[in-house]
């Protein structure tokens, strides 16, 4: 069941309750008033009754109970208990309340209920998140989740109602506790738990909804007292403040649990026998479905929208593109098509057109485009021109607006013609549709008016005959899509930057604009509710890692904090030295942690006056104010003595290293520079400390701006460096752990530059890798790998493959594999010699196709495949199973691990099982130490490559010290 079902269920309920509550009137007598002292029985549960570490108290049983008493004058004494202890001290009269509390028959007996309902708890089965990236996953069923619950009856009806839908009992354990239950659903010993959305958490998403139960407040059987003030009480809320408990819902974000999708048996071999669903999209809806004028293939919010439900539940779609309606009906009906994608969700609609529809997926909004004075709230009297492409369309609109006389138009300037000269009364479009008109015709007088219903739902048409598991996989798709994701398309197709910008740096690029006229201009934020709009700004505004302002929001605020006359101020700009080090060895998380905490120290060191943000990854900036210009080095140094070290809490610690970068402000400066430059300024001090080991600050100078940035210095000479061979190929060997002999090679790049001296790799590909050039470095790395093989082999040496770096730039340009077609052309080199190593991160964000299309090239030719750094990010083992690699490369940080213990024993030993199960030959990497080579041999790791055996070496001296035999 959606949120807005539910919403609608709790208002009539609320309806009803008032209505009814008119022909008792409850008159609370002052005499009951006066017992003022109410004990509760606090039961502590997430998001209803909730201390923290405070001691403050919030939730939604506790905001509900506190809005009560203004009412009835009460003050609480909470008592701590458990549920049963609550059930029995109340009972007994100990306690006056207990909430909340289920309706049972059986419990009339001793508890006197209040009339109201407090609220619903809506049940469902949940899976913990970590689970569902599980590579076993894939195939599970609904009913094949074994399923955690507890005695509760509440739980049980819940899921008796679920097993009657399904063939197979269900697996259901049950645990004393739901704590029990959760944890060991957490551990991974069951897959599932019941829940209910109060005791849900951010580690579970729901994968179906089982049982709405509305909960009460409820007293000892008898006090007549107590429930009646109770009673009066949400009276008088839900007379005055109709939408008290709808709010409090948002407030406590009880309705919104993430979703996730499993399908049923029935509904996978649905998928089984239909392995592409044909979708007919309707060309003519910009931006909401069209066709895209480069590649001439269906785009828009719509097709954007299920491809994602695509990719987040494996299914397949095909878009096709019918002439209009009528013939995506006549192609629904006879099997041509599957589903029809972009029709708006009326009931009268979908039987008059003849199709069944999903839930709904997006809304449209239409906006008249006419003169000023023409409308009026019926319409009455006027006349509004369509699309003729539209078909269905008018039927909407005649069906809002009886009284209004639609005609159709053929194309955009004769529609313009007659709202201009008066034939019609005005254009009914799409509001973005609207906006691009405006932008592109001449419309003279004609403006952008509102109407009255201007929102419609758009949802997914399917056959009347087509199997009810067409429409429940829909639905479950569609509920999979998360806000984020589908304010995300959209934007990209409203602000014009379609598929180039995340929603965050859209937000970011457009922060000034959206919170005025964004807003206000397009239909769809218009449906935002005020927590979104907040929500809005603060993505727009503030860092999601640390809650900091952002960059955008520091530039804003450091203009008026300057203004001040008698301070002198600084502009600071501050990194860690070794920060992606700390990412690379502890993981991600830990590196947040760690940005987490320099925040943290940070806002502690500012004084009044001060401000600081996060810019990109570990980039700080900050505003500081001080007397003397002697004092600021004085301040990093007491600063920096204070956060040598960050406990991650599990015993591990680690050192960080920061540069700073200094811009002092004169009053001048002050007065004339814009904010880019002295951020700027900031940065180029911060960079001219390169590579440091111990905190370090710079003040910017004049010279500094002259000795250009080291970045800048790479991008000019990049191509220079190329045409003169000054990159030179180093070579590391490979070693089999058996017999300890060399059994290959992987090329490395270094860079020996005229004047900046020898660089290493770490220092410019990811440079490279930003302008594009490292395609061009990597086929040169290629050609003299090529080069190298043809003279070994002319020269009667024993020969081995080489691998070669490959950027994850090579996947997204289509001709990388014919480019090296052409060059191995040019040697006499059996390509099987060569290995291509693509680091495991490469393969993010990339489709599925278009990777295994590039392997299968690959292959074709003859180079063997390795998955490099394996481990290093959030690789999945289904990789393994998915993608044909020959070679897997586990990531130096495996054996770095300081707590590399029994878990690591156990990860590294499966990983290599499995890879040789899937035939794919085991390199460990970074080796540096005896012990770890033993430790190696002892899991079956076959091959190495490290620090132990040999440096990367230059091609002379390789060719020197490993024996060829
Ligand atoms: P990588 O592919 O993971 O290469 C292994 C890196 O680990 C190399 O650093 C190597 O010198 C280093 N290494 C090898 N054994 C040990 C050891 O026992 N201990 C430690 N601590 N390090 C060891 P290098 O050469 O600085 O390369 C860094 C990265 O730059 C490479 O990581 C690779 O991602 C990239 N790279 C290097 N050459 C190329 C290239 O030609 N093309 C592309 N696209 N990337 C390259
Ligand atoms: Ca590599
Ligand atoms: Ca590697």
């Amino acid at each position: 069941m959606k949120y807005s079902q539910l919403r609608k269920i709790l208002l009539l309920a609320t309806i009803v309750l008032i209505l009814s509550s008119c022909f008792h009137t409850v008159t609370f007598a002052t005499t009951n008033r006066q017992q003022n002292k109410v004990k509760v029985a606090w039961i502590t549960t997430d998001g209803f009754f909730t201390i923290d570490q405070n001691n403050n108290r919030s939730g939604y049983g506790y905001d509900y109970l506190d809005k009560i008493a203004e009412h009835t004058g009460w003050k609480y004494e909470f008592i701590i208990c458990s549920f049963p202890e609550a059930m029995q001290k109340v009972a007994q009269g100990e306690i006056d309340l207990i909430t909340p509390l289920a309706y049972k028959e059986n419990r009339e007996a001793d508890f006197e209920y209040a009339r109201y309902p407090l609220g619903a708890a809506l049940n469902g089965i949940y899976i913990c998140k970590a689970h569902e990236e599980h590579p076993n996953r894939a195939n599970l069923a609904l009913e094949d989740l074994v399923i955690g619950t507890t005695v509760d009856e509440i739980r049980k009806e819940g899921l008796d109602i679920f097993a009657k839908t399904v063939e197979e009992p269900l697996q259901i354990i049950t645990y004393p506790t739901i704590e029990a239950a959760k944890e060991a659903c957490l551990a991974h010993e069951i897959d599932a738990v019941v829940l209910s959305d109060f005791e849900k958490s951010e580690q579970f998403s729901v994968v179906k909804y089982l049982n709405l139960i509305p909960f009460y407040v409820a007293t000892a059987k008898g006090n007549t007292k107590i429930i009646d003030g109770v009673n009066y009480g949400m009276q008088e809320i839900k007379l005055f403040d109709r939408f008290y408990e709808k709010n409090l819902y948002e407030k406590y974000n009880i309705f919104i649990a993430d979703y996730a999708v499993i399908f049923t048996k029935k509904e996978q071999a649905y998928l089984a026998s239909h392995p592409v669903l044909k979708v007919g999209v309707d060309i003519q809806k910009k931006p909401v479905e069209y066709l895209d004028a480069d590649t001439g293939l269906p785009v828009g919010i719509s097709v954007d929208l299920t491809k994602k439900i695509a990719e987040k539940c494996g299914i397949k779609f095909e878009f096709v593109h019918p002439k209009n309606l009528t013939n995506s009906i006549e192609m629904l009906n006879n099997g041509k098509l599957d589903i029809l994608s972009g029709l708006i969700k009326d009931k009268d609609f979908a039987s008059a057109y003849n199709f069944k529809q999903s839930e709904s997926y997006l809304n449209s909004y239409y906006v008249f485009l006419g003169k000023e004075h023409k409308t009026n709230k019926e319409l009455k009297g006027l006349t509004a021109a369509i699309n003729v492409e539209h078909v269905g369309l008018p039927y909407h609109f005649q069906k809002k607006y009886p009284a209004l006389n639609i005609v159709s138009y053929d194309n955009m300037e004769n529609g313009l013609t007659a709202a201009k000269n008066g034939s019609v009364d005005f254009l009914i479009m799409n509001s973005l549709m609207a906006n691009s008109v405006l932008n592109i015709y001449d419309a003279g007088e004609l403006t952008v008016q509102e109407m009255r219903y201007s929102s419609f739902p758009v949802a997914f048409g399917v056959s009347t005959t087509a199997s009810p598991e067409l429409l429940s996989i829909l639905n479950k798709s569609i509920a999979a899509i998360t806000e984020g994701e589908r304010n995300n398309i959209i934007l990209n197709y409203t602000t014009g930057a379609a598929n180039k910008l995340t929603f965050e740096e859209i937000l970011r690029k457009y922060a000034a604009l959206f919170i005025g006229l964004l807003f206000l201009f397009f239909g769809v934020l218009l449906s935002f509710s005020a927590r979104n709009k907040k929500k809005l700004e603060r993505l727009a505004f503030y860092d999601a890692l640390t809650g900091e302002r952002n960059l955008v929001k520091f530039k804003l605020d450091i203009v008026p904090l300057m203004r001040q006359k008698q301070q002198m101020y600084s502009i600071v700009a501050l990194d860690i030295n070794n920060f992606k080090a700390i990412n690379d060895i502890y993981g991600y998380q830990h590196g947040d942690l760690v940005l987490l905490q320099l925040a943290l120290a940070l806002k502690k060191a500012l004084h009044p006056g001060e401000i600081f943000c996060r810019g990109d990854g570990d980039n700080f900036y900050l505003l500081l104010r001080s007397k003397t210009r002697e004092y600021e080095p004085k301040r990093f140094l007491a600063f920096t003595t204070k956060i040598d070290h960050f406990s991650f809490g599990d015993n591990t610690k680690c050192k960080i290293i920061l540069k700073i970068g200094i811009y002092q402000l004169t009053d001048e400066n002050v007065a004339q520079d814009n904010i880019e430059t002295m951020i700027d300024r900031a940065n180029i001090a911060r960079k001219s400390i390169g590579h440091c080991h111990a905190h370090s600050y710079a003040i910017y100078d004049q010279t500094m701006y002259n000795n250009v940035n080291f970045e800048k210095t790479i991008e000019n000479n990049m191509d220079t460096a190329l045409a003169e061979e000054q990159f030179q190929v180093y070579l590391q060997p490979k070693v089999a752990l058996a017999t300890e002999l060399v059994i290959g090679a992987e090329a490395l790049v270094r860079w020996q530059h005229p004047t900046q001296g020898f660089i290493y790799p770490d220092d410019f590909i990811p440079l490279f890798e930003k302008n594009g050039f490292v395609t061009k470095l990597d086929f040169y790395m290629f050609e003299h790998v090529c080069a190298l093989l043809e003279r070994w082999q002319k020269e009667g040496r024993r020969l081995y493959p080489i691998s070669v770096n490959f950027s994850r730039k090579h996947l997204l340009q289509t001709d990388t594999v014919e480019r090296l077609r052409q060059i191995l052309e040019g040697y006499q080199v059996n390509p099987r010699l060569i290995e291509i190593e693509i680091t495991e991160s490469s393969f993010t964000n990339l489709d599925r196709v278009q990777i295994a299309s590039f392997m299968s090239q690959l292959h074709q030719i003859g180079f063997g495949i390795s998955l490099d750094d394996f481990g290093s990010g959030y690789s999945s083992l289904s990789m393994l199973s998915e993608y044909d690699f020959d070679v897997l490369k586990l990531d130096r940080s495996f054996l770095e691990h300081k707590y590399s213990n029994e878990k690591t024993t156990i990860l590294i030993g499966s990983i290599i099982t499995l890879s040789q199960k899937l035939n794919i030959l085991p390199i460990s990497e970074g080796v540096e130490t005896q012990e770890q080579v033993e430790f190696l041999q002892s899991v079956g790791c076959a091959m190495a490559q490290g620090y132990f055996f040999s440096k990367p070496l230059p091609l002379a001296e390789y060719e020197k010290v490993v024996k060829f035999l």
